[in-house]
């Protein structure tokens, strides 16, 4: 069970900047990307007093929550965790929020805080070169930008994963991911096919089965699903969080303590937990009648090894009349449906894509250069190589809150980006103080990364028995971090041994005439 007490400002007033000193005013930090993670980077920096811009590819902030506009889109997780810990929030009704009403949070957030007049949209950096003394950054629109600090918060779930099924680019009718919905398509009376079944699969079928003339579920491994239902919060419950201003964060911490318990205990294969949690989910799968139906969808890999599935139902879903599972492999895509390797063939007149997301493109296609002009597709083309998540060796004053083995699925997302801002406002701290420019040395980052892997290694996400987006294509770790409270001791004990620093020259000078102020 973590304290994560000391993460951020428990005043409630600031955004986790804790520490009061002479501040380089002029330092000019650019954040990369809107998301959670991007808000909470730039409320930091602007905190500090330090010129702010933030560049958000998308034409709104909130990450996910303003990209993933899919029927029955909504975070699984309990709403009154999914928020920042400076800023809890009463005004969640349910346990489960639609992800309107939490891209709704993320908004008040920023207006709250005077963050969004530093926000640009339609901003995607596409390269960010180190030239001895700052970065110089360009956007697809044609704007220049010189900062001393990045932070990238670019998220890893933005980059659609479309199936390596030959023909699928042949499909007539429509044909769309679910991270890319069109909000004019009407699926009702259609005959609809959807590829996945995972999450999202799981929260679009709940939806589409009530329209659709017939749901085409194309499965091709198992989910354990655990069944939460969506409860109202009692009235009682709710009159005290409004009234009380404190009482959010009570809660909030409450909640988290569960949430961190059962992660733990999932990821360590506590067999209490594993015990208590199948009966649960034994008891949903018991509800289905037709066996064979049953055994299709039951798992033969450990729970929690991919992500479970949050549903209230799943299997009454998969038991409607007008719903059908298939688990047979996939062939092609015809022009009209889906062809099966056993030769049968499903006719469509429209096909979901609910396969996910590139993880392991963190940051990219942006081009990203270096002390030496050396890449990041160097550094990283054997492995993640990165110090304690939020450093890369070779990148001076280039931090991430979201980079690789950042994740924590499975606990309040929101506590795991501030732990990591933890350490992000060291190293900007020391740069501010000093001058600085940082970079962690090659040798302290692989390391990190050995000891990492080697701690989510004794973890069920590899020992589990299955593959998932969790692990890189040789079957290593490269997403989760497996303990929030190791996390936090680590970004409080990074050593500023384990980097290397030169002092930067004067600012000011840097501005040129055809790239942007910061302001
Ligand atoms: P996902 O968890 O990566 O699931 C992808 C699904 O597509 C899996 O069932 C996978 O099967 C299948 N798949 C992938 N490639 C395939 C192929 N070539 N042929 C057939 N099937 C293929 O994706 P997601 O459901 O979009 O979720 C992405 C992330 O967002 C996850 O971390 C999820 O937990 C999160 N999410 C969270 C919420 C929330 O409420 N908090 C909601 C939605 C999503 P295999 O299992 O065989 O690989």
């Amino acid at each position: 069970m973590s304290e994560i007490k000391g993460v951020v400002n428990h005043s409630g007033q600031g955004v986790g900047v804790v520490t009061e000193m002479p501040m380089w005013k002029e330092a000019r930090v650019v954040v990369i990307g809107a998301g959670i993670s991007g808000i909470l980077a730039g409320l930091q920096a602007k905190e500090r007093g330090c010129h702010v811009r933030i560049l958000e590819k998308g034409g709104d902030l909130g990450g996910v929550w303003h990209h993933n506009r899919y029927p029955g889109v909504a975070c699984d997780t309990t709403a009154h965790t999914y928020v920042y810990s400076f800023a809890p929030e009463a005004e969640f009704t349910r346990r489960v929020a639609p992800g309107a009403d939490v891209k709704k949070y993320y908004k008040s957030v920023a207006k709250r805080f005077d963050l969004e007049r530093l926000v640009s949209y339609n901003k995607e950096v596409v390269s960010c070169v180190w030239d001895g003394a700052a970065w110089n950054l360009k956007t697809a629109d044609g704007e220049s930008l010189v900062a001393e600090i990045v932070i990238a918060a670019t998220g890893r779930l933005h980059h659609p994963v479309f199936p390596d099924i030959p023909g699928l680019s042949n499909f007539q009718g429509n044909c769309v991911h679910t991270s890319q919905w069109d909000e004019t398509l009407d699926l009702s009376g259609k005959r609809v096919g959807i590829i996945g079944t995972g999450s999202t699969a799981a929260q679009v079928n709940s939806v589409l089965s009530r329209i659709v003339k017939k749901l085409t579920v194309f499965q091709r491994t198992p989910q354990w699903v655990m069944s939460m239902p969506n409860w109202d919060i009692p009235a009682d419950q709710l009159d005290k969080l409004k009234a009380d201003p404190a009482e959010p964060r009570r809660y909030f911490d409450q909640l988290l303590r569960d949430i961190e318990r059962d992660a733990q205990a999932q990821l360590l294969g506590d067999e209490a937990y594993v015990r208590k949690v199948k009966e649960s989910i034994y008891k949903g799968l018991d509800s289905v009648s037709d066996s064979e139906l049953r055994r299709k969808l039951t798992p033969n890999y450990e729970i929690g090894c991919k992500r479970m599935v949050i549903s209230d139902d799943f299997y009454d879903v998969m038991q409607r009349p007008n719903v059908e599972l298939e688990i047979e492999k996939i062939a092609s895509i015809e022009s009209n449906g889906v062809r099966l390797i056993d030769g049968r063939f499903h006719e469509l007149d429209a096909l979901i894509i609910a396969t996910g997301f590139k993880t392991d493109a963190i940051m990219r296609p942006m081009k990203l250069r270096g002390v030496d002009g050396i890449s990041i597709d160097d550094v990283w083309e054997e492995d993640l190589v990165c110090y304690r998540s939020v450093a890369i060796p070779s990148m001076p004053n280039f931090f991430m809150i979201n980079g690789p083995f950042s994740a924590g699925g499975r606990v309040s997302y929101t506590t795991w980006i501030e732990i990591q801002s933890l350490l992000v406002n060291r190293m900007v701290e020391k740069v501010l103080k000093d001058r600085v420019a940082l970079m962690p040395t090659l040798a302290a980052s692989i390391a990190s990364v050995e000891h990492i892997r080697a701690r989510v290694n004794g973890t069920v996400l590899v020992k589990g028995g299955c593959q998932s987006w969790a692990l890189d294509a040789k079957g290593r770790a490269l997403v989760d971090y497996p303990d929030p409270k190791v996390l936090e001791d680590e970004m409080r004990t990074a050593s500023f041994a384990d980097f290397e620093e030169f002092p930067l020259k004067p600012l000011l000078a840097k501005q040129t005439t055809e790239s942007t102020s910061i302001s």
